[in-house]
């Protein structure tokens, strides 16, 4: 649909719009896309570009992305076509995650189907443009959805990030300037290049601009995937697209505003919470992926989070030390207090290891496992204090706590 036309308006044409249109990487970091694309180099020194777009969503709760590459999968095509086009790149990879299989199959379809109506491969869309299109199916961890470790596996190595610098821009997949974009980073880039920038950050707030795949899981009515608006209130996007809270809103507990590694919020926070970037930042959570678990009042946060420490533990590459012995150690301890076996004084020395391992890591897990339980200790300290004493005075039993 006029693809060859919106390839004719230049590369330059095309990063400034994705600039204009606020676009934040929608993989969680949020990092603005069309900043992300102008890191490539303009003149190539010989070695190709690549666009690699990170499809392995495995955060717990996040499942927007596989909405796309299964019921619309030409619009990822057509996005990868236009933004390697805007970064000279010739040849794109889709790395997706190895449980999707079905998604895989919807994917490789629309990509053949591209092929033979000439929409990407030689001239593709008639636009004299050659883009050649991969996809790459993944075995099924966590770690290479990061940027870096997903180039490592790409190339046929183990999937462990490396250090940065150099960024992918310098040096990525087999050292070749890269850019990794997410699958819904890439998807909205036709739509907004045909409505225009300002149609885009005409939605949301400053900083904060257009729609979202967003998520709702956990205790509402009825858990859904769907289109919103940015920087709408949590409560409107609750009740609007997740049919309120199970037994109404004062019976909401916390949130996990995005993603396993966004630390939690507690009810008192929500009243008047926006769902978006700024917000989520400003109350020390995040927004990660914009895939919510609501937890309701029958939840034990403690064990919640205990239970994402145990995915963290498991899914560290054990590269770095800070993230290898901690996750397991603040999973060990994480276990106990569950369980009420703890001092209290364990509590300050847990948020004190948190904080060894925040910011001493290679990659980003570090930092991911460490801040679900900082935001439970700010949170629900008492929580985890009652769950002691009670153990302690042999009230156990009615923590409910096994
Ligand atoms: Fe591997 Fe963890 Fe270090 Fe990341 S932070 S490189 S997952 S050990």
């Amino acid at each position: 649909d006029g693809t060859a036309g919106i390839l004719g308006k230049g590369r330059d044409w095309i990063i400034d719009e994705m600039k204009a249109s606020g676009l934040r990487g929608r993989g969680g970091a949020g990092f603005p896309t069309g900043l992300k694309w102008s890191f490539m180099p303009k003149e190539s020194d010989g070695r190709p570009a690549y666009l690699v777009i990170n499809a392995d969503e495995s955060e717990p709760a996040t499942c927007k992305d596989r909405e796309i590459m299964r019921h619309d999968p030409h619009t990822l095509i057509e996005g990868a076509l236009i933004a390697s086009f805007a970064m000279g790149a010739h040849t794109s990879y889709i790395y997706i995650r190895g449980e999707y299989i079905r998604e895989r199959e919807a994917l490789q379809a629309a990509i053949d189907e591209a092929y033979d109506a000439g929409m990407i491969g030689k001239n593709a869309c008639g636009s004299g443009w050659d883009f050649d299109l991969y996809l790459h199916h993944g075995a099924g961890a966590y770690i290479c959805g990061e940027e870096t470790s997903l180039l490592e596996s790409l190339e046929g190595k183990k999937g462990m990030p490396r250090m940065k610098p150099p960024f992918p821009a310098g040096a990525g997949l087999y050292g070749c300037p890269t850019t990794v974009n997410n699958v819904e980073s890439i998807a909205v880039v036709p739509t907004i290049l045909r409505r225009g920038a300002s149609w885009f950050s005409g939605f949301g707030r400053k900083n904060n601009s257009g729609t979202k795949l967003m998520g709702l899981t956990g205790h509402v009515n009825t858990p859904s995937v769907f289109e919103e608006e940015m920087s709408l209130s949590v409560r409107e996007i609750i009740e609007k697209h997740g049919g309120g809270i199970r037994g109404g809103w004062d019976n909401l507990k916390a949130i996990i505003p995005g993603g396993a590694s966004c630390p939690i919020l507690p009810k008192d926070k929500l009243e008047d919470a926006i769902f978006d970037f700024d917000w989520m930042r400003e109350n020390k959570s995040s927004f990660g992926t914009g895939c919510m678990i609501v937890m309701d009042q029958n939840t034990d946060v403690v064990k919640a989070v205990w239970r994402l420490s145990k995915f963290f533990k498991h899914e560290s590459c054990g590269q770095c030390t800070p993230c290898r012995e901690g996750t397991g150690w603040m999973m060990r301890v994480m276990d106990r207090l569950v369980r009420g076996e703890a001092e209290v004084e364990e509590i300050d020395m847990l948020l004190d290891v948190t904080k060894q391992v925040e910011g001493h890591t290679i990659c980003a897990l570090g930092d991911a496992a460490a801040w679900p339980i900082q935001g439970l200790i700010r949170h629900f300290r008492g929580e985890i204090e009652d769950r002691i004493k009670a153990k302690k005075t042999g009230r156990m039993g009615a923590m409910a706590a096994e």
